[in-house]
């Protein structure tokens, strides 16, 4: 007997027919005695609707009354899917994020989890039922409801996981796994059947969207194995672990392609200390995540700054980069251009060079312009046209021979 915990995300429980899908699902792992635990998100879409919905009556909404009404999106999946397994006999009862003791800060709409209690639902296991989860939501220590992020019932699942001690944490999807790259891009993209935290991680700040990030930071953290896989079939997924040493014979793992960022160049800054600090600092206070950052000495000895945001960050930056200029006294604003990141990740680059030489060749055979350049111990990203971010990963997922053989 294992205690499984399961995630199925919005796909998965988009409408009555995939519900009653995903609780035979669960009817199956109870049938062969295990105990399970289920965290569900919204129904997909639902999150955004009630998003526009809020924003049409006012473009500020408070984020605590977000947070009151995003949470009624798990709610409802957790009562649908619980009421679908009663229909096929299957024992089961739902809990919000509260009742499963999801403690967390008060930041609202982005609430960090300090401590997970399960509740009872441990009893509720005991006495031999399925117990139905709300993802996303959590209860602030002073009572408040929050939601944990965008998408939040994957960290939901993994410190469930954790707090339960479970034997499997299954992520259940709309697609197979983890691949080698998107396949809608690279058409001869490989399932992975392992990757390390750090890889998918780094895949997961990259442009490929299979798990909220947060989640994958949890999990390395408490050392949480999970397995990403499709709610549409019975395949194998993609395991996520701790690294083995085996695993550093593949140079690279993966290939990310983030086609929503925008390039920001500041020219002319005076260069003394601390100009980056006060530029980056006010950016930070406005929530922007600033992803690659270039700073060279120009002409004149003058300093020019590059840098990158998600496209949805550019109006707050443009009003923080006018603040910064106008109060250092000097520099100015380049018209920003839109760019896409292709990168390379892999733990094998800790430990062998030629990384980088390979993937630039590769670029320049397919005559691909790189604008920008950052590296990690186990990444290597280029800043490009947009128009060339397929021919670009393509190029790369070839070189290193990652395709289906
Ligand atoms: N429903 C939330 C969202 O759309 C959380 C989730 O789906 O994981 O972000
Ligand atoms: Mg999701």
């Amino acid at each position: 007997m294992a205690l499984i915990v399961q995630k199925y995300g919005g796909t998965s429980v988009g409408n009555p027919d995939r519900i009653r899908h995903v609780a035979k699902r669960i009817k199956a792992h109870h049938d062969r005695g295990d105990q399970v635990v289920v965290v569900v998100s919204a129904r997909s879409g639902v999150t955004n609707e009630l998003i526009d919905r809020a924003k049409s009556l006012n473009p500020n909404p408070d984020e605590r009354e977000m947070d009151t009404l995003l949470a009624i999106g798990e709610q409802e999946t957790i009562a649908l899917t619980t009421i679908a397994l009663h229909a096929i006999a299957v024992p089961a009862v739902s809990r919000t994020g509260a009742q499963a003791g999801i403690i967390t800060d008060d930041a609202h709409t982005r609430a960090r989890i300090l401590d997970v209690t399960g509740g009872d639902i441990k009893t509720q296991l005991g006495a031999g039922k399925v117990v139905i989860v709300a993802g996303f939501q959590g209860l602030s220590k002073d009572g408040q409801v929050t939601t944990l992020g965008r998408g939040g019932s994957d960290l939901s699942a993994i410190a469930l996981a954790w707090a339960l001690k479970a034997d499997i944490c299954q992520i259940y999807t709309d697609v197979d796994g983890v691949y080698t790259a998107d396949p809608r891009i690279v058409p001869d993209a490989r399932k992975l059947d392992m990757l390390s935290y750090d890889e998918m991680l780094e895949l997961a700040s990259s442009g490929s969207k299979v798990m909220q990030a947060r989640s994958v930071e949890f999990a390395q953290k408490y050392g949480v194995v999970f397995e990403v896989r499709s709610s549409f079939n019975d395949e194998p997924g993609t395991i996520v672990k701790t690294e083995a040493p085996n695993m550093e014979q593949i140079l690279v793992r993966g290939v990310a392609v983030d086609k929503n960022q925008v390039k920001f160049t500041l020219n002319d800054l005076p260069d003394r200390p601390g100009v980056a600090a006060e530029l980056f600092q006010a950016l930070g206070v406005q929530g922007v995540v600033v992803d690659m950052i270039i700073q060279n000495i120009g002409r004149g000895g003058l300093a020019n700054l590059t840098f990158t945001v998600a496209k949805e960050d550019v109006p707050r930056s443009e009003k923080v980069v006018q603040q910064v200029i106008t109060s250092l006294g000097g520099g100015k604003q380049m018209p920003t251009t839109d760019i896409a990141k292709v990168s390379a990740v892999g733990i094998g680059m800790r430990t062998h060079s030629g990384v980088a030489a390979k993937f630039f060749e590769a670029l320049a055979k397919a005559g691909v312009n790189i604008m920008m350049i950052t590296t990690s111990e186990i990444k290597i990203s280029v800043a490009i046209d947009p128009a060339q971010a397929n021919i670009a990963a393509q190029a790369v997922h070839a070189a290193f021979d990652l395709g289906k053989t």
